[in-house]
């Protein structure tokens, strides 16, 4: 998952966020699942009958799914689970608060359910004697809020992103990959979809899709609208990738060829980067709408995309969101090939363990921004700036002087869904952007150790390479991780893990930006990356100077401890009203803490504090403060060579 551009709920101060006992131990797992393959399923089952699900959406425009399913069934107690633990969201987020509507019958008569008092994702019932299925019926009721990841709004009057696990119950007990879906759909008149899902037929019934397991179901999400235009990424290769855009409007569907041209490039690069790929063929869906929430979800087929409306066509938004693709992308091998054997559960109701996403997550962060500059969508001044700002906010951020990253990843379903309020004392999902970082510093200790004649690259093609071939899951441990890093490179990787991940660590990881010739500076304008990214947050970041950070309207959405700010008692939830007397506004703001270089007197904050007012002086000379990073000329400029295009 990338929620790391998600405007509303998190301002800049506040994207920057950590800890656990590692386990160094673990005996490796060997088994394979294979997903997908009917001919398996049916040796592994039997072939029991499929589950018929048929989602009918054309109430999509008043917000809600109708859903009826035939769920095979022996006499006997039987337990239907809606998907609570999702993956990709590392957490127990089935919006099972939007499940309406359950009905079931047996043979046309009425059955009582009962809602397990301690797993409210399970519903219990009895199957009388004689009976063969029960059949079930249901709404999900579509968020209209696009606050929020997949709980959120994921529709509009123009369009919809139907996530299967949403509109479905399964059996309790065989894994997901032994229980075989049968799945239709039907579409507002005139819509268009995409999907990784393969179509049966199609008629004015609606779609009927292949029959395939529950997992590559509920891997296989469909974006479906009125303005929908798909491009061709593979440029001639035997295997297909294609750009699935659907939009609130045709407008925001004219793609420029430059940008065509980076999108297919990118393509190129991952798979020069990983060697091999473990798909069929890759959909991306890109969902471009204001209506709906916007971060990105993984799957091994493709990738579920939501950015604003315009990212196609403002300069802006395009450089805000040009990294999502890439990360999704990149989750097709880290995540859904390779996948820590604490978050490869069997089915949606067994719990996660998420203490590995500093890899999952981590790892996939610095690998899609790395692809992000190869393929152009990011120049190297992009790259450079994202990595400075970063490196600053992470630097900032105090709640490191309690919490180990490691902690951050263990407690992600958590922190995903923590207020921006308290971030920089609390951290927040920091196992993305300080995953980046330590990941840089592995690759260039791996490209330091060769001489220059390996790089984590190597690692790439040996953990997730292989053979091309269809989807498949293969778990890994630390252990697998650390023992493929020593075949590249020999080192103490774990104890480079241990200091940096494991342990509480008061200052960011920044070995990676030095050793690879450049250093973090500030100066007194900001970069065009933190313009660009308080012009699509619609925030203002003074972390780095008065060290607090506000949202449009002037609240205080953090406050760095021990910052000047913190030191004159304005804290986060609070709302500036004043600056030196004069009504709030940005740029009045950068004019004070300017002119207080000079001055006698202190900035002077009027704040609101509920229904309380009172003012704040804070004493602060040191005038405007923002992330750079400098070129050390001392030092190979490893930076450069690490986003190279390798691609051809
Ligand atoms: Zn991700």
């Amino acid at each position: 998952m990338n929620p790391a551009l998600d405007s509303k709920r998190a301002p800049p101060i506040i994207r920057l966020t950590n800890s656990k006992t590692m386990h160094l131990s673990h005996p490796t797992r060997t088994f394979l699942l294979f997903t997908g393959s009917l001919v398996f399923l049916a040796i592994a089952t039997g072939a029991a009958a499929p589950i018929v699900l048929k989602v009918d959406s054309r109430d999509v425009s008043r917000r809600v799914l109708h859903a009826t399913l035939r769920i095979p069934a022996q006499p006997g107690p039987l337990t239907l689970i809606y998907p609570k633990w999702i993956p990709g969201e590392h957490g127990p987020s089935g919006p099972i608060v939007d499940l309406a509507g359950l009905k079931m019958t047996i043979a046309g008569q009425p059955v009582a359910w009962r809602r397990d008092p301690l797993e409210n994702y399970a519903f219990q019932l009895d199957v009388p004697a004689g009976a063969t299925a029960v059949d079930v019926s249901l709404d999900f009721l579509l968020p209209s809020d696009p606050n929020g990841f997949t709980q959120a709004a994921s529709s509009s009057a123009n369009l919809v992103v139907i996530s299967w696990n949403t509109v479905l119950l399964y059996p309790k007990g065989p894994a997901a990959n032994a229980i075989e879906f049968s799945t239709g759909l039907q579409l507002p008149p005139g819509w268009k979809y995409a999907s990784a899902l393969p179509p049966a037929r199609e008629s004015a019934d609606g779609i009927e899709f292949a029959p395939v397991t529950l997992e590559t179901l509920i891997d296989s999400p469909l974006a479906a609208g009125a303005h929908l235009r798909t491009f061709d990424l593979s440029a001639g290769a035997r295997t297909p990738h294609r750009l699935n855009v659907v939009a609130d409007s045709a407008a925001a569907l004219e793609m420029k060829p430059e940008d065509l041209a980076r999108f297919s490039k990118l393509v190129v690069e991952e798979l020069a980067l990983f060697g091999a790929h473990h798909y069929r063929k890759y959909d991306f869906l890109l969902t471009m709408s204001d209506q709906v929430a916007h971060f990105g979800l993984e799957h091994h087929e493709s990738s579920d995309n939501r950015a604003p409306e315009r990212m196609l066509i403002d300069e802006d938004l395009r450089k805000a969101w040009a990294g999502l693709l890439p990360h999704e992308m990149v989750h097709s091998w880290n995540g859904k090939y390779r996948r820590p054997a604490d978050l490869a559960t069997p089915d949606y109701h067994q719990p996660m363990k998420s203490e590995l996403l500093w890899v999952y997550e981590g790892l996939t962060t610095y690998l899609g921004e790395v692809l992000t500059a190869r393929s152009g969508l990011w120049t190297a001044t992009n790259y450079l700036e994202h990595l400075a700002l970063i490196s600053a906010q992470l630097d900032h951020q105090r709640g490191r002087d309690w919490r180990p990253l490691a902690d951050t990843a263990g407690a992600a379903h958590l922190l995903y869904y923590a207020r921006p309020e308290g971030n920089s004392r609390r951290r927040n999902v920091d196992f993305y952007p300080e995953g980046e970082l330590i990941w840089l510093e592995a690759d260039v200790t791996i490209r330091e150790r060769t001489q220059g004649k390996r790089s984590l690259d190597d690692f790439c093609q040996r953990f997730f390479g292989g053979e091309n071939g269809p989807p498949r899951l293969v778990p890994y441990t630390l252990d697998d991780v650390l023992d493929v890093l020593n075949e590249v490179a020999p080192f103490d990787w774990r104890g480079f893990f241990q200091q940096r991940v494991y342990a509480v660590a008061s200052r960011a990881p920044l070995g990676g930006i030095e050793r690879g010739g450049w250093r973090l500076v500030y100066r007194d304008t900001p970069s065009d990356m933190l313009k660009n990214f308080e012009a699509s947050t619609k925030g203002t970041d003074y972390s780095f100077s008065l060290g607090l950070s506000l949202k449009e309207d002037g609240g205080i959405s953090d406050v760095i401890p021990g910052s000047p700010a913190d030191r004159a008692g304005v804290g986060p939830g609070m709302k500036l009203l004043a600056v030196n007397n004069r009504r709030w506004k940005p740029e009045l703001m950068r004019t004070a803490i300017k002119e207080a270089r000079n001055a006698e007197a202190p900035v002077e904050l009027l704040v609101e504090n509920g229904d309380a007012f009172k003012t704040c002086r804070l004493d602060y000379r040191d005038g405007e403060r923002y992330p750079h990073l400098e070129r050390d000329a001392s030092k190979p400029d490893r930076l450069m060579e690490i986003i190279k295009p390798r691609g051809r």
